[in-house]
């Protein structure tokens, strides 16, 4: 087995997304799965479609294109808006990109008139976290300009709440959302509601406010990550009853194993990478370094078994303290991530990546609390 390395479960992303696909269902909501954290990975993305998902999302054109070269045909959409400079690939693989910008969309419009096909495009709009999105006021003269590109179609209005400034999302701000794709259909009701058929309201952190007793809207989808991959809620970082938290597992190997004392010594300067050392009581520590480092993972998003604290890292080394018996070199230390440790190792080429499929049976679905 190569080390470091990911081992993400595909029965329990296949368990993880099939449980979030029915019980969204009832609410009149579809999910699009959102494979950047994955890079695109098509073992990924085929689980996720096995598990009922129709349609997939990405930020990253390139993931995109990798999708396609592995025969993956369903609907993709890019999630960020498209660089301008990057229209020709987004209309040759992208079916719908999410965007807020007349002059892309303009660019898109041509590319596709060259490409002699159509591209669909969904409108972000602000609703208050400020990341991406159109200002609701600028929204009608936003459509009505999006409207005369000749090789563009109108689908739907989306928002994306949380990522920045960590708002919520709640009924309020969803049946904002809802009023947006009303008005737009009053407004330009020669389109019908085809300009509006989808209305995405958000990420995972989206899941609490449906859970948690949402009011019908017009809100029909929600693209997904993080919940799928890690179980968890991201709005409050709680696990989401019944979802497995252990779909992905980081195997690190120990590099050297060693007693050495508990503090430092020498003059004390910045160090290059700020540390979180806690205390410690003993003189002497039960000390290993494992190869890992900043460049593959964020050390603060690791959590290790419970006989063992994370020290800090360096770019290379993760260094831990073992309150039990030391480990020895050559042996492995397993981690569950958070999603910014994940998805660092996703992307460094140091860390392996092992889908693990059981041939028989799916994982056992996790108790679910009461
Ligand atoms: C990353 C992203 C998502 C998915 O977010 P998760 O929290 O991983 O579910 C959805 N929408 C947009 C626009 C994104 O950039």
């Amino acid at each position: 087995m190569t080390s470091p390395r990911l081992e993400i479960s595909l029965d329990k992303i296949f368990h993880n997304a099939s449980t979030l696909v029915s019980r969204l269902k009832p609410h009149g909501i579809s999910v699009t799965g959102i494979t950047k954290a994955c890079m695109g990975d098509p073992r990924f993305a085929e689980t996720l479609l096995e598990a009922g998902v129709r349609t997939l999302g990405d930020s990253r054109i390139e993931n995109i294109e990798r999708l396609r070269r592995a025969g993956v045909t369903a609907p993709i959409s890019l999630i960020r808006s498209p660089m301008l400079s990057q229209a020709e690939q987004v209309v040759a693989h992208a079916d719908t990109s999410f965007n807020t910008e007349l002059d892309v969309i303009s660019a898109l419009s041509d590319a596709a008139g060259k490409a002699n096909c159509r591209h669909n495009v969904l409108l972000m709009v602000e609703l208050g976290d400020l990341r991406e999105g159109i200002m609701p006021h600028d929204l009608e003269v936003f459509v009505r300009r999006t409207l005369r590109f000749p090789h563009i179609d109108m689908r739907g209005i989306g928002t994306n709440l949380a990522c920045l400034s960590g708002i919520a999302p709640t009924n309020e701000n969803m049946l904002a959302l809802s009023q947006v794709a009303e008005h737009l259909d009053k407004t330009f009701c020669e389109f019908g509601t085809a300009m509006t058929t989808v209305v995405s309201g958000g990420n995972s952190s989206n899941l609490s406010w449906v859970f948690g007793g949402c009011v019908p809207c017009r809100v029909n989808n929600l693209r997904l990550g993080e919940s799928i991959l890690l179980g968890v809620d991201p709005l409050h970082n709680r696990p989401i009853d019944g979802l497995h938290t252990d779909a992905v597992t980081l195997f690190v190997e120990v590099i050297e194993q060693k007693v050495k004392p508990s503090h430092p010594r020498g003059e004390i300067g910045l160090s290059t990478f700020k540390q979180f050392q806690a205390a410690p009581r003993e003189n002497t520590t039960n000390q290993a370094i494992l190869a890992i480092g900043q460049q593959d993972i964020d050390p603060t998003g690791l959590t290790a078994p419970s006989t063992i604290d994370i020290l800090g890292a360096s770019s290379d080394h993760l260094i831990i303290r073992q309150s039990e018996r030391a480990a020895e070199v050559g042996s492995e230390i397993s981690f569950q991530v958070n999603y910014s440790a994940m998805l660092r190792a996703m992307t460094s080429p140091f860390v392996s990546k092992d889908f693990v499929k059981r041939t028989h049976g799916g994982a056992a679905a996790p108790q679910i609390r009461q």
